[in-house]
């Protein structure tokens, strides 16, 4: 499995879509492509160059800077399928799980949208603080700990800023010193250097108890984004 990155809206929301691409057989699919004037231009070069077969465009979730360039890339693209929850527009296969995608391989992967990002977590603006801890604590902390990590946008710097202000841990400052020298971030961590450099994955952490002066997992993610929130 090959997976390109190809940025959006760079400077601004710092967005990413992945071309995902199966060597051998060359079948890829698109997830989020939400800017179409920066994704379709890398779709039709490397389908000209023959090295892909593009079936799908996959949706992390219906926010329009994820989903909203499925119209778009329809027109373009008229046979592609559309693979995402049923709120995003087009869908033609919604499946089971549609929170996360995991892909199994030489290379484990996880494109987790706006759910994990790099040492960090995503705003509440359509579920709970206990929906958030299930995510992360349940769902993505279940998979091996070598899956890489793919989120919906480049927000590491910042929230580095938030990890050290909770935490001086080993593992916080050896992503600082990452995010010093690299301003890109996806596919570089895993689910493992989450769960050891991410305080919204480290719930009963003997100093994330401390910062936030709960003890509840539910409450201490609450805590923890309104804290976020306020920086
Ligand atoms: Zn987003």
């Amino acid at each position: 499995m090959h997976v390109q990155t190809i940025p959006m809206w760079t400077g601004k929301s710092n967005n990413y879509a992945y071309l995902v691409t199966d060597e051998p057989t060359k079948e890829s699919v698109i997830i989020d492509p939400a800017n179409p004037e920066e994704v379709t231009p890398v779709l039709k070069s490397k389908l000209a160059a023959g090295e892909i077969k593009l079936n799908a465009i996959v949706n992390t979730h219906h926010h329009w800077d994820h989903a909203g360039g499925n119209d778009e890339t329809l027109k373009v693209f008229p046979h592609l399928q559309v693979i995402g929850g049923k709120d995003c527009k087009h869908v033609t296969k919604t499946p089971a799980h549609g929170e996360t995608w995991k892909i199994d391989g030489a290379q484990r992967a996880v494109f987790t949208g706006d759910t994990l990002f790099i040492g960090g977590c995503g705003r509440f603006f359509e579920g709970t603080a206990a929906q958030m801890h299930k995510a992360l604590n349940v769902t993505l902390a279940s998979l091996p700990d070598d899956t890489k990590v793919y989120s919906g946008h480049e927000y590491t710097k910042s929230n580095v800023k938030f990890l050290l202000a909770v935490s001086n841990s080993a593992a916080i400052k050896r992503l600082h010193d990452f995010t010093k020298n690299n301003q890109q971030t996806q596919g570089v961590f895993t689910i493992g250097d989450e769960k050891a450099h991410n305080v919204f994955m480290r719930l009963s952490d003997p100093e994330v108890l401390k910062a936030t002066g709960k003890k509840d997992p539910v409450e201490v993610m609450t805590a923890l984004r309104e804290m976020k929130n306020a920086m």
